[in-house]
């Protein structure tokens, strides 16, 4: 079995649900007492939140390549960098190690393409809706048509995730609000939404609507059990 490298921390709400999902994943595929070998490095997420609102990518890079040199330090075969937002430094990172990155984008678009999907809603953080390294990533490589939610809309998503998801605050008003955001994307035609970002999973699940659901942090963490066995 290969040992995961984890670079989480962003924030550690999603990096337990990481943790556990892992475990779950290779105790379900060798049984026993079997549990996955992890190298993790959790980061001080409140300065990487304020770098990112500033603007400042290549300060967040700086720490998240230290990070991730550790990791590889530490014996992992590869790593996760366990948060759709900061893969906006997924390029930055992958030059500075050795070891190959499991991207979460890849992962999740397999999974949307083995299913048929063609046009699909994206929820996420403002970074990851409106910039190009995630949604143009799934549009150029598999095909897909990535629509997001409206101004007004994304500026809920956001605010719900840094002002409540992570800080482990899920709160009955916002399951509300994501579900109908969920639902126009849905009424604008998505087949399916992605929940592109890994605390998202924490506030509406599967149970909560027929739409088909994507929880990146799921996907992420089942692809890297793959990888592992
Ligand atoms: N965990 C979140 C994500 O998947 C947001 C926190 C962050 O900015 O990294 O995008």
């Amino acid at each position: 079995m290969k040992t995961i490298g984890l670079l989480g921390g962003m924030s550690w709400e999603s990096s337990v649900g990481y943790y556990q999902a892992i475990n779950q994943g290779v105790k379900a595929s060798l049984g026993g007492l079997h549990c996955a070998k992890i190298a993790m490095y959790s980061v001080d997420f409140d300065p990487i939140a304020k770098l990112q609102h500033s603007g400042d990518w290549e300060g967040t890079a700086k720490i998240l390549i230290e990070g991730a040199k550790s990791v590889q330090a530490a014996g992992a075969d590869f790593l996760l960098i366990c948060t759709n937002t900061m893969h906006k430094v997924a390029p930055q990172i992958e030059a500075a190690i050795d070891i190959p990155l499991l991207h979460i984008a890849d992962a999740t678009a397999d999974v949307l393409v083995k299913k048929g999907i063609k046009k699909v809603g994206l929820l996420g953080t403002a970074f990851t809706m409106e910039q190009d390294f995630y949604k143009g990533r799934l549009q150029n490589n598999s095909g897909l048509t990535v629509i997001v939610p409206d101004e007004a809309d994304r500026k809920i998503v956001h605010n719900v995730i840094y002002k409540e998801l992570c800080l482990g605050k899920a709160m009955p008003a916002s399951k509300i609000e994501y579900l109908r955001i969920i639902e126009s994307l849905a009424a604008q035609g998505a087949e399916a939404v992605i929940l592109g970002c890994t605390e998202i999973g924490m506030l509406v699940d599967q149970s909560d609507t027929e739409i088909t659901l994507l929880d990146t942090t799921t996907i992420h963490a089942q692809k890297a059990v793959e990888w592992a066995i």
